[in-house]
């Protein structure tokens, strides 16, 4: 029998009042970033240079479990939060599986992704700290679109570093950016000297998020009055991200369920870390068994294939040291559609996390993950964004396992966004001109070295 189609709607007073921190609770924690020019463990003060003071404390405080959000962002919150869970009751007929599978809506935000659950609070903790300018990178253009709409609700100027080819591959969200007033420069470019040392070095580089978030920092290093942010990898943004798993628990409970696997793709690791630390809680202290998978690309496996050890976070070197799993800073993805999964390292917590079998990481190839989308598209209405179809393909495998060994599980998965300004990627699926793309092992090697 098909259950009827549910949506879970949390009332507006029930947008979580604080975000939730994992590393308070964890056991072992994560080991501190180093600051590289003195090799000690890094301190909040070493990064004001770089971000909000505040911003700064939350990216090392490990004792904290539960952190205040400012009214002020709860009421921008409101704008599309609560985000609806949704069972996926078509999918699941679709699939003829006893699974239940719900998803966590991200898409309906203004932006049509999860990440303006961070830019609205990396916003405002600069603009009341005096900040009046702010530099960022994007790949696909998500973060960049978030943090220009964030901007101008909190009144700050705004520069983009997109990487060069989403620039090219998605013209819409430059338009995006700029509509809310955003500056964007396609990366890498010659206003910078990270920019201007990888085109005399690859004259025919694309770009990659690495070498973007070296030219935003740089920029910041150089305006006075002005600071550098960034949507992902952190442990701020993991933790501003917590509001989706701490409304989607509620939502479950509205459903008289909870999940057995929870699922997110995973980039740098902002929305699988959202959807599963406060999930994840249960587990640590003893009460729950639940499964936690990112999705990766095989193009780009650091979790899969990667390497446990400190690493730069982009691909100068003037971000801090960070122990993460990673396929080495200098790695240069393939240009495969789901941009923003396109990144060479993992957050810190998530790496943690990983190493001690706490979470379960998989590679899905690009054919795959369309396929997956497609199907969810036809059946539940939405079309998903290139990286969340990552999380959906393991979602269908999960459901499908279920059917061959007959058992009921109940599966929820973030959808990170949507995918309306991605639809030159799906044309590209539908004419069958998409291919897979898998790194080799002895790319892998070479790039760990290099880096
Ligand atoms: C940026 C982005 C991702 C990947 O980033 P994470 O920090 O790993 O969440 C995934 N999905 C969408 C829609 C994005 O915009």
């Amino acid at each position: 029998m098909m259950e009827k189609r549910k949506k879970f709607i949390l009332p507006e007073a029930e947008i979580p009042t604080q975000w939730y921190n994992v590393t308070a609770e964890m056991k072992t924690k994560p080991q501190p970033m180093i600051n590289p020019q003195t090799k000690e463990p890094l301190k909040a003060e070493d990064l004001y240079p770089l971000f909000a003071e505040e911003l700064s404390r939350q990216e090392i405080n490990q004792t904290d479990a539960w952190i205040d959000i400012p009214e002020e962002v709860r009421e921008k919150y409101k704008i599309y939060r609560p985000t609806p869970l949704v069972r996926a009751t078509g999918l699941e007929k679709a699939l003829d599986t006893p699974a239940h599978i719900y998803f966590k809506n991200e898409s309906v935000s203004p932006v049509g992704s999860h990440k303006l659950n961070s830019a609205l609070p990396q916003a405002y903790y600069n603009k009341i700290e005096g900040i009046t300018n702010i530099t960022t990178e994007t790949g696909a253009g998500q973060w960049g679109t978030a943090l220009a709409f964030a901007a101008s609700v909190f009144g700050l100027e705004l520069a983009v570093y997109m990487v060069k080819i989403s620039y090219e591959q998605k013209p819409y969200r430059r338009s995006l950016m700029q509509t809310w007033g955003a500056q964007v420069i396609a990366s890498p470019s010659m206003s910078t000297k990270a920019g201007r040392k990888i085109i005399t070095d690859h004259p025919n580089y694309q770009g990659s998020l690495g070498t973007a978030i070296s030219e935003a920092i740089e920029l910041a290093m150089q305006t006075p009055n002005c600071k550098y942010t960034l949507g992902s990898v952190l442990n701020h943004v993991a933790l501003h991200q917590t509001i989706i798993g701490l409304e989607a628990e509620k939502q479950m409970a509205m459903a008289d369920e909870y999940p057995d696997v929870v699922i997110g793709c995973f980039g740098g690791g902002s929305n699988f870390s959202g959807i599963s630390f406060p999930f994840l809680r249960h587990n640590i202290a003893g009460k729950t068994h639940t499964r936690f998978v990112a999705a990766e690309p095989a193009s780009c496996p650091k979790l899969t294939r990667g390497e446990f050890r400190y690493d730069f976070g982009d691909e100068t070197g003037y971000t801090p040291l960070i122990p993460m799993y990673t396929l080495g800073h200098k790695f240069a993805p393939a240009n495969i559609h789901a941009g923003g999964l396109r990144y060479h390292g993992a957050g810190s917590i998530v790496s943690q996390l990983l190493k001690e079998g706490l979470i379960e990481a998989v590679s899905i190839k690009q054919l795959e993950t369309f396929e997956a989308g497609v199907l969810f598209a036809r059946t539940e209405g939405i079309i998903p964004a290139p990286e969340s179809t990552h999380a959906i393909a393991v979602a269908v495998r999960e459901a499908l396992q279920a059917k061959e060994e007959g058992k009921e599980k109940v599966i929820l998965f973030n959808l990170s966004g949507h995918g309306l300004v991605d639809m030159s990627a799906y044309d590209q699926y539908l004419a069958g001109d998409l291919s897979n793309h898998e790194v080799s092992d002895e790319e892998i090697e070479r790039f760990l070295a290099e880096s």
